[in-house]
């Protein structure tokens, strides 16, 4: 919980440090309030609607528990929000059982921190002692598949491939044997994020499903939509961009780190029905939490 304190340090400061302050200048709950805190969950991205929807909340909540005092909010803003992210009861992952694959395939536009985040999972699982392999599906963009390597290295853990511009379905079909073979429990799978040519794209994220699930019964897993906190709301549009078309089936949210706009959580969670699975709070390979609601609301608030 430290580390999600840490991570969410600049949100912190945008979010919840401005309420504070708007608490004690503004003392009573008035129009002019509802105003100002409207302003400032916006300006962190918790987005329009979601903001609109919490207001009204909070309204509500307000005048049934006949609270005329801002400082007393306060923990009704949390709890609200917290009501908010929660949507999912168990966001763990979907795992195979003991003993078989487990296929997690991850997509996501370009420069979102796919590969990063494909790395530190490689790390958490064998750090639990799973053996892990990885797919380098990436074959279009130039250096994806060195950067894979390279986090291969970094966490002891190889990496299938074929030269950069081949065949991704071809890859993965390599990888998914591979993985048969050498008795992998988690085969990460990596996939190309251009977006110039999005039916392109969303052809060979199919195929290369077909070939998975062609190969390992109940395969993909997981399929991991990743995004980038610090593009706020553009996030949204490429989570409903993907979500449409990909059978994706939970997110990951990176770079949380390094954005005072870490609202766009909640705005996820409210107008997409798809679980935030973990979240990247930097860098380095230990940088991914789990994503919990209530630790990541009391991680801002307290
Ligand atoms: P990809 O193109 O989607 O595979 O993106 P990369 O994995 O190459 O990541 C793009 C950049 O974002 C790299 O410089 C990463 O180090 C950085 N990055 C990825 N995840 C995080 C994170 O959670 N926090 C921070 N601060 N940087 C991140």
């Amino acid at each position: 919980t430290n580390k999600f304190k840490e991570g969410l340090e600049k949100t912190r400061t945008a979010l919840v440090e401005r309420v504070e302050e708007l608490v004690i200048r503004r003392k009573k709950i008035d129009e002019a309030f509802y105003e100002e805190l409207e302003e400032i969950l916006i300006g962190a991205d918790v987005g329009v609607n979601t903001v609109m929807d919490l207001i009204d909340e909070l309204r509500v909540e307000v005048k049934k528990r006949k609270i005329e005092d801002a400082a007393e909010l306060q923990p009704v803003l949390s709890e609200k929000l917290v009501g908010l992210l929660r949507g999912e009861e168990n966001p763990k992952l979907n795992m195979a059982p003991e003993g078989s694959i487990t296929v997690l395939l991850f997509v996501g536009v370009n420069g979102v921190g796919k590969t990063t985040t494909i790395g530190k999972l490689a790390h958490r699982f064998k750090s639990q002692g799973k053996r892990v392999l990885m797919a380098a599906g990436d074959t279009f963009r130039a250096g994806a598949i060195e950067q894979l390597e390279v986090w291969g290295e970094r966490v002891g853990v190889d990496v299938i491939k074929q030269q950069a511009g081949s065949d991704p379905a071809a890859v993965m079909y390599d990888a998914v044997q591979a993985a048969k073979q050498r008795g992998v429990d988690v085969l990460l799978c990596d996939t190309a994020g251009r977006l110039q040519n999005k039916t392109n794209l969303m052809e060979e994220l199919n195929k290369i499903f077909r070939v998975i699930q062609r190969e390992i019964p109940n395969a993909p897993h997981e399929v991991l939509l990743v995004l980038d906190a610090t593009t706020g709301q553009n996030a949204l549009s490429q989570a409903k961009l993907f979500g449409e078309k990909s059978g994706v089936t939970g997110l990951v949210l990176t770079k949380l780190d390094g954005t005072a706009k870490g609202g766009i959580v909640v705005a996820i969670r409210n107008e997409l029905n798809l679980p935030v699975k973990f979240v990247g709070l930097g860098e380095k390979m230990d940088d991914l939490q789990e994503f919990d609601s209530e630790q990541f609301v009391h991680a801002l608030f307290a």
